[in-house]
């Protein structure tokens, strides 16, 4: 298995230095087992359950590299990026069941590094239908939307199996 985790980037040459980036420096808790929220490792990212549930079953693919768009990543990283990201969608739509999984490739401010969110959407889930931006920041991130450490359990513990179903 190719260890993509030392290549550098553009952004970061050397990606031993540590970065301030959010994403950085969650990826740096995850790595020290610090991340409650952490579900897998794969070989270009890390599975995580969003930190607020406002949409049940909200999960994340955080890039491995600290990159800010898809054309800076050498072509084999992407390429397999890309088929993991898509593998994660799956097994977060076969966990939570939608109506429709929504994807988006984010970064922005002190996150512009890459990294994949997943809605899960229902009907009705949203005054009218579209992105769930369409939800001010005070709904999105309301702390009666941070899961309990039981419920936070439980979905780390679906999405495993259905990631188990995918990669075996
Ligand atoms: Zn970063």
């Amino acid at each position: 298995m190719p260890d993509f985790s030392s290549n550098p980037t553009p952004e970061n040459p050397s990606s031993q230095a540590p970065c301030t980036c959010g994403v950085c420096q969650r990826i740096a808790q995850t790595r020290q087992g610090k991340n409650p929220y952490f579900v897998r490792e794969l070989e270009t990212g890390y599975v995580v359950i969003g930190d607020h549930q406002r949409f049940p079953g909200y999960s994340l693919f955080l890039c491995k590299q600290h990159a800010t768009e898809l054309h800076f990543l050498e072509k084999d990283f992407r390429d397999k990026f890309l088929q993991e990201m898509a593998l994660t969608a799956e097994a977060v739509y076969r966990a939570f069941q939608p109506d429709k999984l929504n994807y988006e490739l984010l970064g922005a401010g002190n996150n512009k590094h890459m990294h994949w969110h997943f809605y899960p959407r229902r009907e009705h889930d949203t005054p009218a239908p579209g992105p769930v931006w369409q939800l001010s920041a005070s709904e999105l991130y309301d702390p009666a939307w941070l899961p309990s450490p039981e419920e936070l359990d439980r979905m780390k513990k679906r999405l495993n199996e259905e990631l188990d179903r995918l990669l075996l």
